[in-house]
């Protein structure tokens, strides 16, 4: 049985991709739910205005709901807005409403614009211990998603093994360059996962190894495969862990899962 120990501080990861359609909403709330049966406490802030994240984690987020919107626009604290997820008592959502739309262009009139998810965070997890935040951003470098990586500490790129796959990543690594140098010296390009991978085609096989090749020590060797049952789960409001647990979308999420528990874990015990 996997042996993973949370202990070390709150890792904070940004899914992120300019891309859509690329598999950051489906990696961030499968990713979160299996570190949640890992044991782990895990929050997922959805900041995507379509709310496909708070959808998927069976989370209210209709327009009356108090959202991510309130603490980044109202002031509102964090905790005020969080929900516990019926997949599991370890994990919780801040849920994203379509008022979030309007936040992109509401946030730059406002005071410390690039830092209001971080001081809301930090807050929040100096009351409420957490093992893990994962964020879910939306496709476009706009504040919500400078707010992203201004809170995150790592930063996980989902990559479609298809056409064009590489295609915007060095202008992803440029804005998470300018990030580390004016924002936030600690983030780190940590994890690079390679989604809906379809081993019978030679172009995805093509894909993942040039983005191998590219990043050694960022990709996962966990490929997330392409299955329907992934894509049938947020239709239930649930993720593929609790949709269908022995499919094949859940086990390798899980596996990815496992394996980025466990390179925190290294990390520590290197002292690092
Ligand atoms: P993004 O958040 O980057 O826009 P999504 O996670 O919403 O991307 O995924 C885009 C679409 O692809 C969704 O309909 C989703 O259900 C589907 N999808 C994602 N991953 C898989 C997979 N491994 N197998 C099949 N469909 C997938
Ligand atoms: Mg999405």
């Amino acid at each position: 049985h996997v042996n993973v120990r949370f202990d070390g501080p709150t890792r904070v990861f940004t899914i992120s991709n300019q891309k859509g359609g690329v598999g950051k909403t489906t990696t961030a709330v499968n990713v979160a739910s299996a570190l949640a049966e890992l044991g782990a406490k895990v929050l997922v802030i959805d900041l995507d205005p379509q709310g496909n994240a708070s959808t998927a984690l069976g989370v209210a987020h209709t327009s009356d709901v108090q959202s991510i919107y309130d603490v980044l626009v109202g002031d509102a604290p964090l905790a005020e807005i969080v929900q516990p997820s019926p997949e599991s008592s370890n994990l919780f959502c801040a849920p994203s409403t379509i008022h979030l739309a309007g936040a992109e262009i509401e946030l730059v009139s406002q005071v410390a614009r690039e830092h209001r998810l971080r001081t809301a965070l930090n807050d929040y997890l100096a009351v409420h211990p957490t093992d893990v935040v994962i964020i879910d951003c939306p496709p476009s470098l706009g504040l919500l998603t400078i707010n992203a990586f201004t809170a995150a500490t790592e930063v996980l790129i989902p990559i479609q093994c298809e056409y064009y796959a590489l295609e915007g990543l060095s202008q992803l690594l440029g804005n998470i360059r300018m990030i580390q140098k004016h924002l936030n010296p600690e983030l780190q390009l940590s994890t690079i996962l390679l989604t809906m991978f379809d081993g019978r085609t030679r172009l995805a096989q093509q894909v993942a190894e040039e983005v191998r090749e590219h990043f050694p020590h960022e990709v996962l060797d966990t490929v997330i495969p392409r299955s329907v049952r992934v894509s049938e789960a947020p239709s239930f409001g649930q993720t593929v862990i609790t949709y269908d647990g022995q499919s094949v979308g859940a086990v390798a999420y899980r596996e990815a899962a496992v394996e980025i528990a466990g390179r925190a874990m290294t990390d520590n015990e290197k002292g690092h």
